[in-house]
């Protein structure tokens, strides 16, 4: 929706945060605000006093941002500033808020500033999150075990509120649940601008229930979701056994569902199954599509960790990947945590992963998990080096020095480095100590060796030709 009008703008931005934070601070730091005008891409906001500036400014710009930018592709920036005219009554840059809120609620006026109550303000003042942009139904990896509810999903941000409605979608934890709910409504989002799209955890939902009872009724509660076109409730499972957020929910279900505004629910398991949820709910939610997310096929899980790469612009072994894919077997969450420890070691340290050190972050993860291709004997068995001599002979042929003289005392810096090097590998892959490795060197002590090994960790940040020799080298040695 591009809109050149500055007030319906405001209003439709308005319109998408109103039920996304508390209706108290809603009305308190939103009723004298405005769009003052828009500049090459930047909305400048008008607040009327530094007070309603310093609450609305941290907590809100990113979102007022966030959904500006939805409404209209233009919108680079806001800009939140001070206009004191804005606390005149008449101030015609002003939304009605009656036009926005339920007409059961009375507007409060701004109060002055002494009568504000100090609460927190911000974050914990919201009841729903806005959509994570990490989520996109681009970057969720298809394979065959979970197309139809991938092409479910798709369906729904074509036509919301139509063929697949509620779209309930279950399955195990890190198994991209929240990544379809979430990117689902941003797709809907994208098709239609003009949608209202609220995500709501059911934790956020239950709390908005319990607060919602406390401060007004429920008639209100559910006057502010009226204008919701598609309702996303991640983890449904939550709601067992709370008994009145499940019937608060269950009218505002039918409310929408008759609406024909699209549901989206995910759960733990399928809703037969969902002990504690009223058995109407249940029925209400395989009305629609009910699709399972399964744990991905060894391929897909590789396309997973490979898109993830990526995205992080980091080249890893295949074999690494491999490794990873074909040992993780809990959740993509997993995955992708172990991939993401192994990217964080490699930048903080400049160690290329390995199929030895993903192995140690894999068992870290899952003590009693066997490792393919990770116990003692395999490493070893795909180590084509066994013993000090054979790293010291093969770091030999490959600088092309003598190992006499690599063993030996000459400070020459074209067999010092490479010395270095040999030290460094004995420790890194063979897990020899200082002093072992000391003994293969003319006797050097553990000081020295440590002294060596640290010189070249510290090196591979910045030297890259190292970098590279140490890698050809671990290839070689079969890592
Ligand atoms: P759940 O909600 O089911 O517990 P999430 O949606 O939080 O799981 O998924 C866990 C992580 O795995 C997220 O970072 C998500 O982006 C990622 N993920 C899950 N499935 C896929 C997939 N098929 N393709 C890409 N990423 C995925
Ligand atoms: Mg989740």
């Amino acid at each position: 929706m591009v809109t050149t009008d500055i007030k319906e703008l405001w209003r439709q931005v308005l319109l998408r945060l109103y039920p996304t934070i508390r209706h108290d601070q809603f009305i308190t730091w939103f009723a004298d605000t405005g769009i003052l005008r828009i500049d090459q891409g930047v909305v400048v906001i008008g607040v009327p006093n530094q007070f309603a500036y310093s609450w609305i400014a941290q907590p809100y710009q990113e979102r007022l941002l966030e959904i500006a930018k939805v409404l209209d592709a233009s919108i680079l920036h806001t800009s939140i500033v001070v206009e004191p005219s804005l606390s005149n009554p008449d101030d015609t840059r002003k939304v009605l808020l009656t036009s926005i809120v339920p007409e059961t609620k009375k507007v409060r006026k701004l109060p002055k500033k002494q009568e504000v109550r100090v609460t927190s303000g911000g974050a914990q003042d919201t009841v729903s999150y806005m959509l994570n942009p990490k989520y996109t139904l681009s970057n969720f990896i298809v394979g065959k075990h979970n197309r139809l509810v991938h092409a479910a999903c798709e369906a729904v941000a074509i036509n919301p509120g139509e063929q697949w409605n509620p779209l309930f979608i279950y399955g195990g934890v890190g198994l991209g649940k929240t990544h379809l709910l979430q990117s689902t409504g941003r797709e809907v989002l994208k098709n239609f601008p003009e949608k209202i799209v609220v995500y709501f955890t059911a934790e956020r939902f239950l709390n908005e229930v319990v607060e919602a009872i406390k401060r007004y009724n429920s008639q209100d509660f559910k006057a502010r979701y009226r204008n919701v076109d598609c309702l996303i409730v991640d983890d449904i499972q939550l709601l067992a056994d709370k008994d009145r957020t499940q019937e608060e929910f269950f009218h505002l279900f039918n409310e929408l569902y008759n609406a024909n505004k699209q549901i989206i629910i995910s759960s733990d398991r399928p809703p037969k199954e969902l002990a504690g949820i009223e058995t109407r709910l249940q029925s209400r939610f395989e009305m629609g599509m009910v699709a399972e997310v399964h744990f991905p096929d060894y391929e897909t899980r590789l396309a997973i960790l490979q898109n993830k790469c990526t995205e992080q612009q980091v080249l890893l072994p295949p074999e690494v990947l491999d490794f990873i894919a074909y040992n993780v077997h809990h959740s993509i969450r997993e995955l992708e945590g172990v991939l993401l420890q192994a990217i964080a070691q490699m930048r903080l340290e400049n160690i290329t992963p390995t199929v030895k050190s993903v192995g140690t972050i894999i068992r870290r993860l899952d003590r009693n998990g066997d490792l393919v291709g990770v116990t003692k004997e395999q490493i070893d068995a795909k180590l084509s080096v066994r013993s000090a001599d054979d790293v010291i002979n093969l770091v030999a042929d490959y600088f092309r020095i003598p190992s006499s003289e690599l063993r030996g005392t000459i400070r020459k810096r074209e067999i010092m480095i490479p010395r270095q090097v040999c030290m460094y590998l004995i420790y890194e892959v063979l897990g020899h100590s200082f002093d072992t490795i000391g003994d293969h060197f003319s006797g050097r002590n553990h000081t020295t060796v440590l002294h060596s090994y640290n010189k070249v960790k510290s090196r591979l940040g910045r030297d890259s030709k190292l970098l590279q020799d140490i890698h050809a080298l671990k290839k070689e040695m079969g890592l």
